[in-house]
């Protein structure tokens, strides 16, 4: 059992953040598998030294550890995104022979434009498919797109929101796997690295539940089983915003100047998700199995641990 943490150097860790982190290293540590931290960092525009720098003060400040990471190594280094870009260029070859993907000269202001665009999703409209039998502009640097022939109908039970469904044609489109800036789209680069590191369990915030079906199919171009999904609901504020969308208060940093202890930090956490705690919580103490959630079907989730500890006496 593999799991990871795969947070995007793009901003300060936040409450919400390190709960999606909390619960992805409780399912792991219950069941004695190998946690894997990997930055994120091929949004070179937003990627920033200082917040990766930061991302590990603040996890280490909670008691997080890693088995394989950026700064540990591992089996499958290195864990850093913009460091694999050989490897996503070489994913990208196959591809390319295998006619997964084709080249697109379409900018979004294009797509934009074009009459009858059907829904412009936070991801851009569905493309129309202009350029899957010729290049639109020609002169222009090529993005490659992922063909999802029409009726592609992507399933897939979530370990926590249960049975999912998405018409992935209709909903999502050909979609882009490589920029025309030459990185990787997010969709690809999470695939295969996850695929790479043989990750077998994702633990992540809802917001991605819309791209799990085009990570699916990225998994069968890679020839690889899909890991178990678990989409964790996102924590939302008394005024039901997402925290993420909140600046101030729920930083990491900043309840660590205001002199919040970490214990206090896991606690509010912890009682975000129903667990009562008292006041102040260690990561060791919150390994407890009375502290899960219920999945769809109201089965407790992450389980408890699958192998017993070593203290436990032999019956
Ligand atoms: N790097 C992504 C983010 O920080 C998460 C990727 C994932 O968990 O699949 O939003």
């Amino acid at each position: 059992m593999r799991g990871r943490f795969a947070p995007s150097p793009t901003g300060r860790l936040h409450l919400g953040n390190l709960r999606t982190c909390l619960l992805a290293w409780l399912q792991v540590r219950r069941a004695g598998g190998r946690f894997v931290l990997r930055m994120e960092d091929i949004d070179r525009g937003r990627s920033r030294a200082e917040y990766a720098a930061g991302i590990f003060e603040d996890l280490r400040w909670l008691g997080f550890d890693w088995d394989e990471g950026p700064d540990v190594g591992g089996p499958f280094a290195p864990y850093t995104q913009s460091e694999r870009l050989d490897r996503y260029r070489e994913v990208l070859a196959r591809w390319q022979a295998e006619a997964w993907v084709y080249p697109c000269t379409c900018s979004r202001k294009d797509l934009l434009a074009a009459a009858g665009a059907p829904h412009a999703g936070e991801e851009g409209p569905v493309y129309p498919g202009t350029c899957r039998e010729a290049l639109s502009h020609p002169e222009r640097p090529r993005a490659w797109r992922f063909h999802v022939p029409r009726g592609t109908e992507v399933r897939f039970a979530d370990g926590l929101l249960g049975g999912q469904a998405q018409d992935a044609a209709r909903e999502v489109g050909d979609f882009i796997v490589w920029r025309n800036d030459g990185w990787p789209s997010y969709q690809m680069a999470v695939v295969c690295d996850d695929a790479d590191m043989e990750i077998t369990d994702v633990v992540r915030g809802a917001d991605l539940l819309a791209s799990t079906a085009r990570q699916i199919l990225l998994f069968g171009a890679l020839g690889r089983p899909a890991p178990r999904w678990h989409h964790v609901p996102l924590w939302l504020d008394d005024a039901g915003e997402r925290l993420a969308k909140r600046s101030g208060g729920y930083l990491i940093a900043d309840l660590r100047t205001e002199g919040v202890a970490p214990e206090q930090a896991l606690a509010f956490m912890a009682r975000s998700l129903g667990w009562a705690t008292p006041d102040r919580i260690s990561l060791g103490e919150l390994l407890d199995p009375r502290f899960v959630l219920r999945d769809a079907a109201g089965n407790p989730w992450p389980r408890a641990a699958l192998r017993p500890p070593l203290s436990d006496p032999p019956r």
